[in-house]
């Protein structure tokens, strides 16, 4: 019997242990199951090379529970230890500056137990002593007993094993009952070490025997040893690849596309990423994606790995390239991680353009759900946009799609304006912007369906990269204007025709809070609609923007602005106008005479101080010009009352107010209610 201390320079290292590694405490069992892997692993080799002179055996892992004795034990037929490489592997264990590393890396056990080679040991968060029963594969071994309660001190002795392997046993400490039980380790083992590349047993396989589950003398394999990933892609068909996301995500819908990563220069790494189909925003989620290091389950925060668009992907990756002990802000800057994640991203793009070459009609198909993901990506990264753009769509709202080159071929002829800007018409509602859309439809207009959760945010990143380009939503401007083709020629109408029926409007706009009317009259052509609202792009936009960015608060406080446009062509705006006219005609005649000579006066006034400095004019000048202003205005308030005065009972004219509201869902309550009656009566 031999006995020592374990050799470390810190105090005690088991305190430590426990201490530190508390939260990740499940990862002890991936260590002692990979070391056991890693173990039989190398036999393989050993055994390939013919070194070895007994048979290999059957080299499947045991993981088992004796709740009598409270213990979990792997066992394992690979290598094995003597005495001395126990001292060697076990015993000592190098560990300097180890406080300093520890209080820096507390939260994350993955860095300590890589940095210190502290596999093993881990086996001592749970376990309040661990026994080493080995037999080394070397002809003329003797089996040996390790064992240690969790102290710095250990004993060796000589022990009885009548084969070659090694098994751990490790008692478990009262405060972690749990891993003695079936279920916890079946989960442990399932989310750690579901595709390592060794059989790991775990009881016997259970059927159905006269209505009750009974174990059968077969071993239950709770892994995967080849899994998908570690195949050719050549050699799998789609239902492979299909069957495999189902396993990895049972309540998951089928995935959209998936990805075979498969590089071994200049870095290694294998994996299968999968566009996930998502019904809603709601579902999408990172971190789904997982890692593994040589099939070990690492993480499933892959953030850092793989670009931050595509961790809303589904699927595996692998690597034993990516160095995983350190911690994730080292990990970001590293260049071989920046390396394996551009790669990547140019991998998803490869193959999305491959599937949008090969088959386009699938990708058009699958667009509503995969544009998501393009678009964060093209947001994100310029590189990705770079690729991307070859193969994006824009959908017009009649469902048909266009690369972003086509649409521009598309709308060249017809959409381009005065200054040679090529406007793109959106809507971003298919229900309430139809009518506009049907209008700009009807002047040979193609309007793209922009309804996405990210196109606001694509739009504008277009609107930076497509050139002389713009985008305008449909309900921006009457159609006439919304793409300006020539300087606009001069409605006929006469000014004060013009200000009459904007006066009779704009006297009957309804006052709605943090809303407000802008009333212009513009001769539209006789077959457009007699009056339309709109908000123009610019203001829009502000306002959209104001409520993601603190900063522009100002823009969100402001009311809304909305231009109501009256078409003097139009039959029934024509008939308001003589109405009108003829109705006022004999009230207005004072007031516009009068108005007719104070304007005179304000106009001669303003020309005696046309050359002068403000200073050098007269004070009686001065004081003309304003009373004169003050009466102007007190000529244009009584105009206004008579114009208003006779408006407010005409049905037509709150007809076609109540009409344009309704249009944009803004006719509700009382005001609705009034309408319908109105709208009765006038039946
Ligand atoms: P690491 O695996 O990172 O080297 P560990 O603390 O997990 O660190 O293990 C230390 C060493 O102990 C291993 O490198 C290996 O040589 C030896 N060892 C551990 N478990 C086994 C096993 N089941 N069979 C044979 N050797 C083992």
């Amino acid at each position: 019997m031999q006995k020592g201390n374990i050799g470390v320079t810190t105090e005690n290292i088991f305190p430590v242990i426990k201490k530190f590694l508390y939260s990740d405490h499940d990862i002890f069992l991936r260590e002692i199951v990979s070391n056991a892997v890693d173990a039989t692993q190398k036999l393989r080799t050993l055994a390939s090379k013919g070194d070895l002179k007994e048979e290999a055996g059957d080299l499947t892992v045991h993981v088992s529970i004796n709740k009598d004795a409270g213990t979990l034990t792997v066992s394992d037929r690979g290598i094995g230890m003597t005495s001395e490489e126990i001292e060697k592997y076990i015993n000592q264990i190098a560990f300097s500056g180890a406080n300093d590393f520890l209080d820096k890396y507390k939260d994350d056990a993955n860095a300590i137990i890589g940095h210190f080679g502290l596999g093993f040991y881990s086996s001592f968060m749970v376990s309040k002593k661990v026994e080493i029963i080995t037999k080394s594969w070397q002809e003329g071994s003797k089996a040996v007993k390790w064992s240690c309660d969790g102290s710095p001190a250990y004993e060796i002795t000589d022990a009885e094993r009548e084969s070659r392997g090694t098994d751990i046993v490790m008692y478990i400490d009262d405060d972690c009952k749990e891993f003695l039980e079936e279920s916890k380790v079946k989960d442990l083992l399932n989310k750690y070490c579901k595709f390592l590349p060794i059989s790991i047993a775990f009881g016997k396989k259970k059927e159905w025997k006269d209505g009750k589950q009974v174990e059968t003398d077969e071993d239950n394999i709770i892994n995967d040893t080849t899994p998908l990933w570690t195949k050719k892609p050549s050699e799998l068909k789609d239902e492979d690849y299909k069957k495999f996301y189902r396993d990895l995500y049972p309540m998951s819908d089928e995935p959209l596309f998936w990805i075979h990563l498969n590089v071994d220069y200049p870095f290694n790494l294998t994996g299968i990423l999968y566009f996930p189909k998502v019904k809603s925003s709601l579902e999408l989620q990172k971190n789904k994606i997982q890692l593994y290091c040589n099939q070990v389950y690492v993480t499933d925060n892959v953030e850092g790995i793989v670009p931050e668009f595509l961790t809303l992907l589904h699927g595996v990756i692998d690597s034993p390239d990516i160095p995983l002990n350190v911690s994730r802000s080292y990990l970001q800057s590293d260049s071989n991680v920046k390396k394996i994640s551009s790669y990547i991203s140019k991998k998803v793009s490869d193959r999305l353009q491959q599937i949008f070459k090969n088959d386009r009609k699938e990708f058009e198909e699958k667009w509503d759900d995969i544009s998501i993901f393009i678009h964060y990506g093209m947001l994100s990264e310029n590189d990705f946009y770079d690729r991307a753009k070859n193969f994006a769509l824009m959908k017009d709202t009649d469902g048909k799609h266009y690369t972003y080159d086509e649409y521009q071929t598309l709308i060249k002829d017809n959409q381009t304006d005065k200054d040679g800007n090529l406007v793109y018409l959106y809507a971003n509602d298919k229900e309430s912007q139809y009518s506009q859309i049907e209008g700009a439809k009807a002047k040979g207009y193609s309007v793209l369906l922009m309804d996405g959760q990210l196109d606001a945010a694509m739009l504008g990143l277009l609107e930076q990269k497509l050139e002389k380009s713009r985008f305008t939503r449909v309900d921006s401007d009457v159609v006439e204007h919304l793409i300006a083709k020539a300087d606009s020629e001069d409605t006929a109408l006469e000014a004060d025709k013009k200000e009459l029926i904007e006066t009779v409007f704009s006297s009957q706009m309804p006052s709605i809070d943090k809303v407000e009317f802008h009333v212009e009259a513009q001769g539209l052509g006789e077959t457009s609609d007699p009056i339309v609202l709109t908000q123009s792009e610019y203001m829009r936009r502000m306002k959209d923007m104001s409520r993601l960015q603190p900063g522009m608060s100002f823009y969100g406080e402001m009311p809304d602005m909305l231009n109501v446009v009256v078409n003097t062509d139009h039959k029934l705006v024509k008939d308001i106008l003589s109405k009108t006219d003829s109705a006022t005609a004999e009230a207005l005649k004072p007031v516009n005479g009068e108005l007719a000579g104070l304007n005179a006066r304000h106009d001669s006034l303003n020309a005696q101080t046309k050359d002068k400095k403000w200073d050098e004019v007269d004070q009686s000048v001065k004081d003309d010009l304003s009373a004169t202003e003050k009466k102007i205005e007190e000529e244009k308030g009584k105009k206004t009352s008579i114009i208003a005065e006779s408006a407010k009972d005409n049905a037509v004219v709150h007809q076609l107010i109540d009409l344009a509201l309704l249009q944009n869902g803004m006719l509700r309550g009382e005001s609705l209610a009034r309408f319908v009656k109105r709208s009765i009566e006038l039946i």
